[in-house]
């Protein structure tokens, strides 16, 4: 490696302020420096090979390497590096971006927004609600739902949307529009004899009463991801989805489908929305969008809500909402060509394929005395460790276990992502049998370390 390790990372602890990090801990300790990466591995300044189980943040799908992304980037850089799309101007790549998406999306999507980020599409679905309502005259409906430990994003409208407190604290957040429903989480929270059934329509009933107490008039939409990623890989329960949208038509709540995660894969199908029998309003896509080989969002949505739109721009003489790279060029051609690669090597087929191995070694696990629950569809697993699994006794937080097997896994040369004591597990899509075995073996051995040190 041609760049000098100490002068960088002093560099990075002196100058580079880190997001969501510890910054005592940057301070003290500096960063994990990767220099490169090839296939499901990254490489660090030490010259240590790490198997990424999760897939960088859940967008590396199509791996570390990749020269068709890399050359449809140049190839665009060459042609036309940026052109706005402000002003009623396009260009080819996205106009044709625009189509696809739309053509492949679930529920009849018609319509395709983009920016930069996954929080910037969120942030620009709750704008756009707002918006509609506006010219339907219902300006009063402006709430937005999401679920306690959700995760849609950074901006200040996102946050708030976000059910993650340490994201709220010292910020003066969440902003008032935007409340919170119940987190699924059936292993934890359900009552002793409750069936996943019964768990659901709990689940529902308490939207429910959300919803009368704040006035269903005042509500706009529900946002969710069809399974959890940022509170820990958490699928939903047996029903959960059916009763959830049961509500949502009882009082013509709009659902947004936040795909940023589970889209183009992860769960087995191309849109999580398909697993689990979601017909969403809205779409915001992101991360294997492009593999995440360059950022690019996607909203998406139907004619009714453009025709919203159109009134008002009608009314008011423009659209005025937008950022400089919406559409940006370079995206929509890797964008493209991650879609093409996506058909050509069927992807979704060889998510399904792998997946069982994937999950059967991980429901394997289940049995460690740390494993309380095992949970998983496609490419996407979680695990639940607890004291005691039966008593559903939790660890000491003090104890931080689910960090401890994280780093005895990186150790071990595996990348995992701890949220709490619940472990997320999600390698990158293109990940082959042998490369899980030596993934879940990793893992195993991760908790038989930690097992050591808390037994
Ligand atoms: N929605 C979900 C489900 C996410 O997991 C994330 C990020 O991890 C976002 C939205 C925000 O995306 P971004 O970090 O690209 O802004």
């Amino acid at each position: 490696m041609n760049f000098d390790a100490k002068r960088t990372i002093a560099q990075d602890i002196a100058h580079h302020v880190h997001p969501q990090s510890n910054l005592r801990q940057h301070a003290e300790h500096g960063p994990t420096m990767i220099t490169h990466g090839k296939g499901v591995y990254i490489y660090d300044s030490e010259g240590r090979e790490i198997m990424d189980g999760f897939s960088g943040l859940g967008c590396v799908s199509l791996g570390y390497n990749n020269e068709r992304l890399a050359n449809a980037a140049m190839r665009q850089m060459n042609t036309l590096p940026f052109a706005p799309t402000f002003y009623n101007r396009s260009h080819p790549k996205i106009a044709e971006l625009g189509a696809r998406l739309t053509g492949m999306a679930p529920n009849g999507m018609t319509r395709a927004m983009f920016q930069c980020s996954g929080s910037e599409a969120n942030d620009t679905a709750i704008k756009l609600l707002w918006y509609a309502n506006t010219a339907r005259g219902e300006p009063e409906r402006r709430k937005i739902i999401g679920r306690h430990r959700g995760y849609h994003g950074n901006t200040i409208a996102t946050v708030s949307l976000s059910g993650q407190p340490h994201m709220h604290a010292k910020f003066g957040l969440p902003l008032p529009e935007f409340k919170h429903t119940e987190l699924p989480n059936y292993y934890r929270f359900h009552i002793d004899g409750e069936s996943e059934r019964e768990f659901s329509a709990r689940m529902a009933a308490k939207f429910e009463e959300l919803i009368l107490a704040e006035g269903p008039e005042t509500i706009a939409a529900f946002f969710a991801e069809p399974a959890i990623s940022g509170g820990g890989a958490l699928m939903p329960p047996e029903g959960y989805w059916e009763d959830m949208q049961a509500v949502l038509r009882k009082y013509d709540i709009k659902l947004l489908a936040d795909e940023v995660v589970c889209g183009f894969g992860r769960t087995g199908n191309m849109w999580g929305s398909e697993t689990w029998g979601i017909k969403p309003d809205m779409i915001a896509c992101a991360k294997a969008l492009t593999a995440a080989f360059f950022p690019l969002s996607a909203l998406m949505f139907k004619d009714d809500l453009y025709a919203d739109m159109m009134k008002n721009s009608d009314e008011v003489g423009t659209f005025g909402h937008g950022y400089t790279y919406a559409g940006h060029p370079v995206g929509a051609a890797v964008a493209l060509e991650a879609l093409d690669i996506y058909d050509e090597i069927d992807l979704v087929g060889h998510v399904r394929k792998v997946s069982k191995t994937f999950l059967e070694r991980c429901h394997a696990m289940a049995d460690h005395p740390l494993v309380a629950e095992v949970r998983g569809v496609g490419l996407f697993c979680g695990f639940e460790l607890m004291k005691d699994a039966k008593t559903r006794e939790p660890f000491d937080p003090k104890l931080k276990v689910g960090e401890m097997v994280q780093n005895f896994a990186h150790d071990r040369g595996l990348y995992l992502r701890a949220i709490g004591d619940r472990m997320s597990f999600m390698p990158p899509l293109i990940i082959n049998e042998d490369e899980i075995e030596i993934a879940t073996d990793r893992f195993k051995a991760a908790l038989d370390d930690t097992w050591a040190v808390v037994r």
